[in-house]
């Protein structure tokens, strides 16, 4: 006799998403966990920083990503922020790869080209293309690019992308730096993606921001919406993996923001 609980699947952890139709001027985002998002406009889907490995080398991801990969709907473009392995993941790239325009920093291309990505644009900080209904542009960050150690060349930075006249921004990783307040000069930031995690870094440099530091950059971005990001999925760092949103949660309260904020669930699209 068969016993029948050997072939329930656990429950929620296969089920596939269901994206929402987004209608012109909305803007779907789904978190996948770590930095990775899928971003949906009435017309395109778009990929950032795409993470679906469960190692980092020998870092294990100790949260799954919200969905499958199968899962995605056709995704028309791939933006990818940096080198570092956390966010530009060979693995999932090559999944993902069919023949449609990936966006790159400058120094980036070579580690795409070879997947499957057959038009790859690499950004200078500010340099803007326009692909099909949205505008992407590289920003700044204060952090570095090198995937090993030699390969200093490659550039690193975030994307303000702009459709139907609203800009969401992805900061990619980031200390705190001036540059925060160029960027909220430069576009009318609706939607801010901050990295809030990694901030206690086993090598003491400081290329991450902490909590209360995402929150003084979003509010030199002058952004409407806080979405934290880049914590929970990986221990990259000393502080426990509870901590930075509670934090965050902490100081957003502090600067009378918590109503602008949006924590995401891992697989859970949002229409904003
Ligand atoms: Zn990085
Ligand atoms: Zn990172």
């Amino acid at each position: 006799m068969l016993i029948p609980s050997l072939f329930v699947k656990r429950a929620g952890d296969y089920a596939p998403p269901v994206f929402p139709e987004i209608r012109k001027g909305e803007i779907g985002i789904t978190w996948i966990g770590h930095a990775s998002f899928l971003i949906q406009t009435s017309e395109v889907n778009i990929l950032i920083d795409p993470n679906w490995s469960k190692w980092l080398s020998v870092i294990k991801r100790l949260k799954k990503p919200g969905f499958e990969i199968h899962h995605l709907p056709e995704i028309d473009f791939v933006l990818v922020t940096h080198a570092h392995f956390d966010h530009l993941d060979r693995r999932t790239l090559r999944k993902v790869a069919a023949d449609q325009p990936i966006v790159v920093p400058i120094g980036v291309g070579n580690l795409v080209h070879d997947l499957g990505f057959h038009i790859v644009h690499e950004l200078d900080y500010w340099q803007t293309i326009k692909l099909g209904p949205i505008e992407v542009s590289l920003t700044p960050c204060y952090h570095w690019g090198a995937r090993f150690l030699a390969d200093l060349h490659r550039g690193f930075g975030g994307f303000a992308v702009t459709v139907d006249g609203r800009t969401i921004f992805h900061c990619g990783d980031s200390a705190f730096f001036p540059g925060f307040r160029e960027i909220g000069e430069h576009y009318k930031i609706d939607i801010a993606l901050l990295p809030i995690g990694a901030y206690e870094p086993i090598s003491g440099r400081e290329v991450h921001m902490n909590p209360e530091e995402a929150v003084k950059a979003f509010i030199e971005l002058k952004a409407k919406t806080l979405v934290p990001m880049h914590y929970g999925s990986f221990r990259l760092s000393f502080e426990p993996l509870h901590e930075p949103l509670e934090r965050l949660q902490s100081a957003a309260r502090e600067h009378g923001i918590q109503d602008k904020m949006l924590v995401m669930t891992e697989g859970k699209p949002v229409v904003v």
